[in-house]
Formats: C-alpha cells, structure tokens, sequence
C-alpha cells in the first residue's frame, strides 16, 4: 500500500481566460504525464477566480478538451469561485499574526523595488479596509527551492518581491493566495507548470510558510513561444485547439517536451497516452525557460 501521505498528487489549474491552447495542452499533458507514470492522483482544478479576465463557456470548453484529448482527472473538478471561504480564512489567519496590511498605493508610488514607500505597513485592520491588502514580507526572508528541471533557485523575496497582494482593491483574492490554499486542500505534492509561473513560485512558498503548510515539488516546463517569441495566450491569438486532431495534437505536445514518439501507427488517444505514460521521462525534457513552436514544425 503506498503511504497516502507521501502519494503523488498532481495538478492541472487553468484559468478560464480563453480555450485550450497548444501552450496549455503541453502543461497539462507534462502534469497528468508526470502523475500516471508515478501511479499517482491527477487532479483538475478552475481557477475562475477572476471574473473580469474571464471568457463565458471557456471552463466548460477547456475541460471538453482535456476530455477529448484523453486526459481524464481524478475526482471533482475544484473551482475556485466556489472557495472564497476558505480564502477568507486564511486572511484571518495571516492577519492574527499581524502580517497584513492595507494599501493604496498608486505602481508610481511604490519603490523601485516593490515595497510601499509610505507608512501603509503600520495600519491596523487590513481585512475590512476597502484598499488592497498585501502581506508584509520580511526583508531578510530568502527563498530556496530545488525546481525539478529549472535546478536550484534562490530569490531575496525580501528585496526582490516585496509585500504582494493578497487580496485585490475589488476585493477579489489574489492568485497567489488562492493557489496555495488550494494546493493545500487538494494535497498536491507535485507541480508541474510552465515556467512563466517560476517568479511567482517563492511568493507560494513563503505563504505556504506563514500558513505551515508544506511545500509541493515543482517542475516548471519551457513555455511554447509564436514565431516573435510571445508565449501562447489568447491575447496573441493562439489558435484553439481543434478537439477532432487530439492525436495530432498530442503528438506536437510530446514532440515538444522531447518524449519518445509512439509507433506512428497509433491513432486512437488513449494508446498513445498509455505508451506516452510507460515511456516518459522527465530528464529529456529540455532545460530551457521558452523554446519556439518552430522547433516542433510548427509556424505561428
Ligand atoms: N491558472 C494559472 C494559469 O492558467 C496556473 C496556475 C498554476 O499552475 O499554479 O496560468
């Protein structure tokens, strides 16, 4: 029986911005990839947590896609719009322990370096003032952490990051908050995303450690960039994927990460993943932030 404490929980976490991309699919194909080869847990959860960034029917569309493209997760699909709660709750606790504070600082107003240049660190009782709150990061507090691919990173979070945002002016939990509370409750111990995620990374942890909670492995991967090096996003159009070219699709995806190609007489989903799960291999994935889509024969 494997321990169930220290069993493989991975994820894929979209954001309901737009639909599934060839950028997305090769994030959640190295996730669920990752998970299966370790007979471990693949969960799915919608980061809808930002209405106004959002796009009607895109959660829907993305989880068809993933459907579509085999990569069927364990258990609910968590959807953030539903946790407000338990965020809520661990803004209480951060601010029990006297680490929020209220800002209205203007970008102009903060320091080169982040950190508020005016008194805002002083003012009590952040969680009902109508500003944004951020967290007061110490500044000596140093992050350090193994990525799995990227190697060891170290970031002065209190030089460099100073004092982020918590929870949002309009009063909407921010990012940063939301994915390690949910992290914790989904029990994720692997985290593998693409590597424009890798800066918020020391963020997370340094908020898993204010909250005593303990800290995933992570994996970044290389982003997928267009031809002019933008990474895929629907703000440079990346083309949706087409649901009926999954094993085409897939394919690319693996191509991608530099994973053996199955037989090319494989044309059905599911045993492609089957080989693709057996072979995979984390080391060949290519140590690199962002690698172009012409390196897979692909001109965006
Ligand atoms: N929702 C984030 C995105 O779509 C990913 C969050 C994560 O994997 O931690 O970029």
């Amino acid at each position: 029986m494997p321990d169930p404490s220290t069993h493989y929980r991975g994820r894929f976490a979209p954001s309901p911005t737009g639909p599934l991309h060839l950028g997305s699919l090769i994030a959640a194909l190295a996730s669920f990839l990752d998970a299966r080869h370790h007979a471990g847990a693949w969960l799915v959860r919608m980061e809808d947590l930002d209405p106004p960034r959002e796009e009607p029917g895109a959660a829907d569309a993305i989880l068809n896609s993933l459907r579509c493209h085999g990569l069927h997760w364990d258990g609910d699909v968590l959807y953030q719009s539903t946790r407000a709660t338990a965020y809520s709750t661990a803004l209480a606790r951060l601010d029990e322990e006297g680490l929020l504070f209220a800002c209205d600082c203007s970008r102009a107003m903060l320091s080169t370096v982040g950190a508020c240049a005016g008194d805002c660190r002083t003012r009590q009782g952040a969680i009902s003032s109508s500003r944004a709150i951020r967290i007061a990061v110490p500044a000596e507090c140093e992050i350090q952490f193994s990525d799995g691919l990227q190697r060891q990173q170290h970031t002065k979070l209190g030089n460099a990051l100073q004092d982020f945002i918590v929870r949002r002016k309009d009063r909407l939990h921010a990012y940063q908050l939301a994915v390690v509370v949910d992290d914790a409750e989904q029990g994720i111990t692997h985290v593998v995303r693409g590597s424009d995620l890798l800066d918020s990374t020391a963020r997370q942890i340094f908020l898993q450690q204010v909250l005593s909670q303990s800290t995933p492995l992570y994996f970044h991967l290389p982003v997928i960039t267009t031809g002019q090096g933008q990474k895929f996003s629907k703000q440079n159009l990346a083309p949706a994927l087409d649901n009926e070219k999954a094993v085409y699709n897939l394919r690319c995806a693996l191509r991608f990460l530099h994973q053996h190609e199955p037989p090319a007489d494989i044309k059905s989903v599911d045993l492609l993943l089957a080989q693709a799960v057996e072979q995979w291999s984390p080391a060949r994935v290519p140590v690199a932030m962002t690698i172009g889509a012409d390196s897979i024969g692909l001109h965006l």
